[in-house]
């Protein structure tokens, strides 16, 4: 196919094609625009490699622009002076149309990211559609306290939380719906105004979003979405003395660079990064369970996910029977197109990403890993990668060391369980962890060892709006939902009162 030459669907929804024969254009001031210098980048369909639309390359201009607006409907109050029910009533209805065009958004996921259709249908435009309406909940509740004087003389103290202001959501491309609603949700029950960035390579159901905020009532300037690249459009925005936050998620590289962006204006940060998660599972695990968990949590969505169990811990008088079933379940997953409903391993989202994943695994080879299983790209177009288990691997390999975001996991046998705490702290992130034991005293013990943010026992891939989330040490700054989301997008003011 030629580069610019649209792809045909046969398999989707006559709306998704309608969608797609539209154009995608950026929402500024409330405006559906194409970008000032009228350059446009090709979207692909990481299942084919080809062209499925095209999207504006938005640059500093466009960005000078969305930063106007935003600032302009900030001061203006034009959000933040709503009523608060006013404010949840328009969120709630950007869910309520999000789910009358389901269908459509989730196709629209998975040509534009590549994961199965059954995930975007079943997994990211429900749980986008929940995001919005816990935060359209959040408008009415966001309230202060008033802490007792401790001076001399008669005082009523009160703290009220503000919006920060105009708030630059950057967001990756292995969720791209749901990071996106994760953003806007509690920037915009908080108050703020945004313009949201979206990856380069899946911006489709960021721009559709807009339309549905619009279409909600959302007033104009509130809510921009600006798509180009990260290091134009992106840096531009984060460099902005008219952005007072950025929320940032994606590499822990590119997070780096942001805090150096942010100093002009001393903007506010929210850092969503990268990991290298552990798996552990305790001897007295249910086997069956702990196979499958640990399966899951690093094939799914093809190991595109920040918290991915990409470090397997097993006592070694389970490990053989642990890489056996693991292996069993990735052989039998089925690769392909994520239109396709028996597939259940979409590609991985771009040739930039599949190369990188299949450098990691060559890498690890030519460091004195074994590969059990995969190792290799699958099939002669799309960017396919078998999922893949690695062992006989040390904590000086690279494949041990950085995150891989693919469907690569490396596997050590444990020795003894003391060991484990220090196993699984022993990386520059602190994401999440996995556990499989039946003693959850075990379970307890060792959680409270870890340096990481999010834990799950005897589970995996459970999150919701409502938990925060986020990282230690080079994982990230702050977290995203449940109270803590919101704090993200407010400035605490104390007003002092002499009676
Ligand atoms: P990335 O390369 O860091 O890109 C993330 C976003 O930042 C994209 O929108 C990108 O735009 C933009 N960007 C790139 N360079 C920029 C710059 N100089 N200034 C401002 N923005 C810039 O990450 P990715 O490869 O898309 O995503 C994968 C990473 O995200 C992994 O490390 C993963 O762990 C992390 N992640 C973390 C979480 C979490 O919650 N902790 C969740 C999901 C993913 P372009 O697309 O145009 O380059």
């Amino acid at each position: 196919m030629m580069m610019g030459e649209r792809a045909m669907h046969p398999a989707i929804d006559s709306r998704t094609a309608a969608s797609l024969a539209r154009p995608f254009r950026m929402l500024i001031d409330g405006q559906f625009v194409d970008a000032l210098g009228g350059e446009t980048i090709d979207v692909r369909n990481p299942a084919t490699g080809e062209v499925i639309a095209t999207v504006p390359v938005g640059g500093k201009e466009d960005m000078d622009r969305a930063v106007a607006a935003a600032r302009r409907a900030f001061d203006q109050g034009s959000w933040s002076s709503l009523r608060p029910d006013e404010r949840g009533r328009i969120l709630w209805r950007t869910a309520e149309l999000l789910e009358a065009r389901a269908d459509e958004f989730a196709e629209l996921e998975t040509l534009d990211n590549g994961k199965p259709i059954a995930s975007a249908r079943h997994g990211d435009i429900p749980y986008a559609a929940s995001v919005l309406r816990y935060w359209a909940g959040w408008c009415t509740k966001v309230g202060g306290t008033t802490p007792l004087a401790d001076t001399p003389g008669e005082y009523m103290v009160q703290t009220w939380p503000e919006p920060v202001g105009v708030a630059g959501l950057i967001t990756p491309w292995n969720y791209p719906l749901a990071m996106a609603v994760v953003k806007h949700g509690p920037a915009l029950a908080a108050g703020c105004t945004t313009i949201h960035k979206p990856a380069e390579q899946t911006p489709l159901t960021a721009l559709r979003l807009g339309e549905l905020f619009m279409e909600a009532g959302m007033p104009p300037g509130v809510v921009n979405i600006v798509t180009g690249h990260g290091r134009v459009a992106g840096a531009a925005l984060a460099d902005h003395e008219g952005v007072d936050k950025i929320s940032f998620t994606g590499s822990t590289e590119v997070g780096k660079s942001l805090i150096g962006a942010s100093r002009g204006n001393l903007k506010r940060l929210s850092l969503e990064l990268g990991g290298k998660s552990p798996t552990i599972i305790f001897p007295d695990a249910d086997m069956e369970k702990a196979i499958a968990g640990a399966a899951f949590g690093i094939f799914r969505n093809s190991g595109q996910v920040c918290a991915a169990g990409s470090r397997l811990y097993v006592p070694r008088s389970h490990f053989d029977q642990v890489i056996e079933g693991m292996a069993a379940i990735a052989q039998a997953h089925r690769i392909g197109p994520g239109l396709d409903p028996a597939t259940t391993l979409g590609p991985v989202v771009s040739d930039v990403q599949q190369h990188r994943v299949l450098g990691y695994i060559e890498s690890g080879i030519a460091e004195g890993a074994t590969v059990v299983t995969g190792g290799r790209a699958r099939g002669d177009q799309g960017y396919f990668v078998e999922p893949t288990i690695l062992t006989d691997v040390n904590p000086r390999m690279r494949v041990v060391r950085e995150e891989i975001f693919g469907p690569v996991v490396v596997a050590t046998p444990v020795d003894d369980v003391e060991e484990l705490a220090a196993l699984a702290n022993g990386t520059i992130y602190g994401l999440a962890t996995t556990i499989w034991t039946q003693n959850i005293s075990n379970a307890y013990r060792l959680a409270k060892r870890l340096r990481a943010g999010y834990v799950w026992v005897n589970c995996n891939g459970i999150a919701g709006p409502n938990l925060p989330f986020g990282g230690f040490k080079q994982s990230g700054w702050g977290r995203e939902g449940g109270p803590e989301g919101i704090h993200a997008f407010t400035e605490t003011k104390t007003v002092i009162t002499a009676l």
